[in-house]
């Protein structure tokens, strides 16, 4: 027999949820009625009390109660029945564009109506637009509600009033059951937060009292708002560290050679390792030297020098006798570190295989054979690498660069691929997109986290200049002036309106009309719509010099190294996001002359588009341009849900909350070394 009161039964065991209606609600991730009583209001409106008419204020939202004195059709721009209602004190304007003959007939001269709406000012008075009202009978006193009324976030189909009937009957069985477990109140019962229960904080919240600090409520500052949201982010935080721990339990190789290999390589290399970069090396390798599988997270701003670290490691893996994979978001990096793998580490006597989608058949197979046989010791590629019939013979080392381009469920089946009987290669994943600590400590709590701070000596920081579209031929020949001195440069257009298609024709057109004003340049053009190897042929030109001008889709974002370019042209800037234009902007700065960026923008610019631009102008430092990032967007945004290992939250706000962050990431004892 099934608890009538069971908070894990499915919504459609609620009355008035149907098939229909089951289905909206799963689109809000609502399957079961404790799902429903998570999900929580937007906001309150009051209809605890009545406002006298002489009270209102512009913008209020209000219940109001008044006589009509007058009701008519106006005929201005639009019809609408106007009424003028008073309370005996002041009056107030009620205006319908939409009305049946049903409304005409009942709201006419002397009739009491209480209406429910916002205050507006309207071209003679204050007015409510299209008002909830109902008819007052015989001079009977209506009840005003006990408690505020909620307003949650809902979806097409779905009435708020569906949503409060809903919840009511959850409301109703959450205060009949035992099923939802107390869980903070004895783990932590000091800290201020465990004030109230977990029923009681979600009771609170779906039916706050009139007496209820509406503010704090609103901006969820109220002791039960914070109580859940403390409860999830420490969910979380517990159920990342059990990840860790569980990772912990099992074995993996140890990953020490005896030979010179590394000091080869590291001799071989043009240049030092920064100390960064060696502090970096030092903590993987002693990860990676111990029979538990490593899981270390590298975050180093664009042009750090992130590939040189992970190649090391690679080497360590391999002198070892273990195969090692470097995998990389797209087939142009995956080419890129294919190619640098290859001059660092085959003269090393290492062989570098690489795997990636756009392989022809027999070409795989061979690759496939390679890998499995343990012929190639060092593969390089993209997710390719890790479709079902890639097997490796004994793979020690799996390294994911642009780890955020992956979301947190590849990252974790990644682990799965090249597991032993009880044992787990190690591995490193890297980013670039830095964030900041506490916000870390939470998107990555299964990892270590190693932080390259330093950047190459010798590099000066990228001059960045925000300018609107109208001085667009002022930018083209300063294009040609650098062109002219033996730079190179990239033409970035950026995305319209999230369609591909239209990205690559605006790409096509820029190129011709740069192609027109500047005749005497070599112009090239990659897009994400052209064959890779059509795409590659032309990066290749680019890195070797033999084309001035590359104009780009955001395909070049990541990772492509060509130290002779100098300028950069953004288009559009404004429509991207701070850290993505930073990776951009990570494309140039590379070599030892001055470089720019170009930020153009259409005007006009939005107030919160200019301190966007304006923040990439002023720093290079991708940790500050991560936290007004931050600041700007909120931290949805700034991580994009498929671009983290972040669980989208329902209560907490990772940028609100950082308080209760950091009181969690202080009192729980730290997995980390
Ligand atoms: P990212 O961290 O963005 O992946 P890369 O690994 O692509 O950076 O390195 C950027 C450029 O800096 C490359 O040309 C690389 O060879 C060079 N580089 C890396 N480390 C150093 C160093 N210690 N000194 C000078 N140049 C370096
Ligand atoms: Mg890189």
């Amino acid at each position: 027999m099934t608890d009538k009161n069971d908070l894990s039964q499915s919504v459609t065991s609620l009355k008035g949820v149907g098939p229909k209606v089951a289905e909206r609600l799963m689109k809000l991730g609502i399957n079961e009625i404790q799902d429903l009583l998570f999900h929580l209001p937007l906001r309150y409106q009051d209809r605890t009390r009545l406002y006298p008419l002489a009270s209102l204020r512009n913008q209020q939202e209000v219940l109001v109660e008044g006589t009509v004195r007058l009701s008519q059709i106006k005929f201005g721009r639009r019809r609408s029945l106007v009424c003028h209602i008073e309370d005996g004190a002041a009056s107030l304007t009620l205006r319908f564009f939409h009305f049946s003959n049903t409304q005409l007939k009942q709201l006419t001269q002397g009739v009491r109506v209480r209406c429910f709406g916002e205050v507006r000012t309207g071209p003679a008075s204050l007015e409510m637009v299209h008002p909830e009202y109902q008819i007052i009978q015989d001079d009977k006193l209506l009840p005003v509600e006990a408690e505020l009324t909620p307003v949650y976030p809902t979806t097409e189909g779905l009435h708020q009033l569906s949503f409060r009937k809903m919840m009511v009957q959850a409301l109703a069985c959450l205060e009949k059951s035992d099923s939802l477990p107390e869980l903070l109140v004895d783990a932590v019962r000091l800290h201020p937060v465990a004030e109230y229960s977990l029923a009681e904080a979600l009771l609170y919240v779906h039916r706050p009292p009139p007496d209820v600090d509406i503010d704090a409520l609103l901006e969820r500052k109220h002791p039960t708002q914070r109580r859940l949201a403390y409860e999830e982010l420490l969910a979380q935080q517990i159920s990342m560290r059990r990840v860790r721990a569980t990772m912990q339990s099992h074995a993996a190789p140890v990953l020490k050679s005896s030979n010179d290999h590394r000091q080869q390589l590291l001799e071989k290399l043009p240049f030092p390792l920064t100390n960064a970069q060696k502090r970096v090396v030092k903590e993987i390798l002693a990860d990676i030297a111990l029979p538990i599988p490593m899981q270390r997270l590298v975050q180093g701003d664009v042009g750090s020098g992130k590939t040189v670290v992970a190649a090391l490691a690679v080497v360590e893996a391999v002198s070892a006798g273990y195969q090692a994979v470097m995998m990389a978001p797209t087939e142009l990096l995956a080419e890129q570190h294919f190619q640098t793998f290859k001059t660092w580490l085959e003269p090393l006597g290492l062989s570098v295989g690489w795997c990636v989608g756009k392989q022809t058949a027999s070409q795989r197979r061979e690759v496939l054979a390679a890998l499995s046989s343990g012929e190639i010791q060092v593969a390089v590629g993209t997710h390719a690498l890790f479709q079902d019939e890639v097997t490796f013979n004994n793979l020690g080392l799996v390294v994911i660069d642009e780890q955020h381009r992956f979301g947190v469920h590849q990252r974790l089946a990644l682990r799965d691929k090249g597991r032993g009987s009880n044992s787990y290669p190690h591995q490193l994943v890297m980013t670039a997109t830095p964030i900041p600590r506490t916000l870390s400590m939470t998107a990555y709590a299964d990892l270590s986290i190693s932080i390259i701070d330093e950047l190459p000596p010798g590099r000066s920081p990228v001059k960045t200049v925000v300018v609107p579209d109208s001085r667009r031929s002022e930018i083209v020949d300063r294009v040609h002036i650098a062109c002219q001195e033996n730079r190179q440069v990239y033409w970035v257009c950026t995305l319209i309106e999230e369609s591909e298609h239209l990205q690559c024709q605006a790409a096509e057109d820029a190129a011709r009309e740069l192609q027109e004003a500047l005749p005497d340049l070599s112009i090239a053009l990659v897009h994400g719509r052209m064959k890779s190897a059509e795409k590659e042929l032309l990066m290749k030109a680019f890195k070797s010099g033999d084309v001035d001008l590359l104009v780009a889709t955001t395909v070049i974002e990541v990772g492509v190294d060509v130290p002779n370019a100098s300028l950069m042209v953004i288009e559009n800037s404004e429509r991207l996001g701070l850290a993505q234009l930073h990776q951009l902007r990570g494309r140039v700065g590379r070599g030892s002359v001055q470089s720019h960026c170009v930020l153009m923008y259409q005007s006009p610019l939005s107030k919160n588009g200019k301190a966007r631009l304006s923040c990439l102008r002023d720093t290079n430092d991708g940790f500050k341009i991560a936290q007004r990032d931050l600041e700007l967007r909120g931290p949805g945004e700034l991580l994009g849900t498929r671009q983290t290992g972040l669980p989208q939250f329902r209560v907490a706000n990772l940028l609100e909350d950082t308080d209760l962050l950091a009181c969690l990431l202080y009192t729980s004892p730290s997995p980390r070394d």
